[in-house]
């Protein structure tokens, strides 16, 4: 499955807007014309060549990237720590974007759609922690366990068993809505039928 729209954290090494699409090769079905002409999905036709761009940005028309390019998000986290991304991704898995917390001095980035753990970078530490809420993410850092750079490198296992550990706790609190049949977190239904607060304001018309 192909999924439409802007990118998230793929940033244009041109221009340095968020405002790409996915590139896409090969006979497009009638979906994806569809979304190709209201410029969510970019076709590049069917002849595929080596070194195709996975990316194009919608503002400059610079294509770039492979599929499996890590986020602006994960090459910082990465920078962070003074580390490879690599060794991110071995120790504690992909997928991790920024958000803002008011914690003075350390930054956080969460994983997991919907946030499954946080990951706080700062003071010379990393810490590992629950997500409590995901909508304004909120993070248990009380309940977070703390790793040095050299965990990372040399104990890749401990930060991999930790960040499970949480994420797991996490996804058992997850329900499906009814409606959109995706997961959610537990605070983020809105009371009605059991649909999703999104849901629930887009096709039921209720608002929170
Ligand atoms: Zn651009
Ligand atoms: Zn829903």
């Amino acid at each position: 499955m192909v999924e439409y729209g802007v990118v998230r954290g793929q940033v244009c090494p041109e221009c340095g807007v968020e405002d790409a699409v996915r590139v896409v090769h090969g006979m497009p079905t009638a979906e994806l014309a569809l979304a190709a002409e209201r410029g969510l999905v970019a076709l590049a036709g069917c002849i595929v060549f080596e070194d195709q761009a996975a990316f194009v940005c919608r503002g400059c028309s610079h294509e770039w990237g492979s599929h499996d390019d890590p986020t602006t998000d994960e090459r910082e986290l990465a920078d962070l720590l003074g580390v490879g991304v690599e060794d991110v991704v071995r120790a504690v898995g992909a997928g991790w974007r920024r958000v803002s917390l008011d914690d003075a001095g350390v930054d956080w980035f969460v994983s997991g759609e919907p946030a499954q753990v946080a990951l706080g970078v700062g003071l010379g530490t990393l810490t590992l922690a629950p997500v409590a809420a995901a909508g304004d993410v909120e993070v248990a850092w009380d309940q977070g366990r703390s790793f040095s750079r050299d965990d990372l490198l040399c104990s890749p296992g401990w930060l991999a068993a930790a960040a499970d550990e949480f994420a797991r706790a996490r996804r058992r609190s997850f329900r499906w809505c009814p409606t959109c049949r995706r997961p959610h977190a537990p605070e983020d239904f809105s009371g009605y039928r059991g649909v999703c607060n999104d849901c629930a304001g887009r096709h039921h018309g209720i608002d929170r």
